[in-house]
């Protein structure tokens, strides 16, 4: 399994991402891989976060909403219409799938909050990176210079003509973000270690962005 640690100098927290799971088959339609790999990412997450007290991954719809999640939501395994996540809570793991969109992590050490969102090119566009930033501060009190942004792996130019990583570094930096980290990995570049969505023509499958606070 492709399993990249990230933010490892934050002790308070866990957070990697899944790459391309290699030897495996997956349905050619999208919904129906997603569907296939859940069950994967559910052992996957007890597996490596042992101690996770639940699991939730946004169902995605390329949108701005948000949701905070706290121990008393639901247990269910797919969050609807979102495309984000924030918690405070330890032990609460938030999962984005992705395969050419952005996972995005923005992480508050002084206030111990964690958010995660998927932005793609409409999610950049409709600015979810700086909703969840602005939902931080509001809900959470954190000030933008604390915060930490790092952007996973996503398509890029010149694979594809827009460079919407560019365009959340630039967002976060104008939201008041001092501290942006891009290692500008091209998942359409790398079909070892990652899945692209527009490389496979959309027969692929989904990588997993996970971050629980310890
Ligand atoms: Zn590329």
């Amino acid at each position: 399994m492709n399993l990249f640690a990230t933010l490892e100098d934050l002790p308070f927290l866990s957070a990697c991402y899944i790459g391309r799971i290699p030897g495996v088959q997956l349905p050619t339609d999208r919904q129906e891989a997603l569907k296939a790999q859940i069950p994967f990412f559910k052992k996957t997450v007890k597996e490596i976060l042992p101690a996770a007290r639940s699991f939730f991954c946004a169902q995605e719809v390329h949108g701005t909403e948000i949701a905070i999640i706290t121990g008393s939501a639901p247990q269910e395994d797919l969050v609807p219409n979102v495309d984000g996540m924030i918690t405070d809570e330890p032990g609460i793991v938030l999962g984005i799938t992705f395969a050419d969109c952005a996972p995005v992590w923005i992480i508050d050490p002084q206030r111990k909050v964690v958010a995660l969102v998927h932005s793609g090119r409409r999610g950049t566009e409709e600015g979810i990176v700086p909703r969840a930033i602005q939902l931080l501060q509001t809900k959470f009190a954190s000030h933008p210079k604390n915060l930490i942004v790092t952007i996973g792996p996503c398509i890029r130019p010149p694979c594809y003509e827009v460079d919407f990583a560019k365009t959340i570094r630039e967002q976060a930096a104008q939201a008041g973000v001092h501290e942006i980290r891009d290692k500008e990995i091209c998942t359409a570049c790398d079909s070892e270690k990652y899945y692209s969505y527009r490389r496979e023509k959309g027969q692929t499958g989904h990588m997993l962005g996970l971050v629980m606070i310890r």
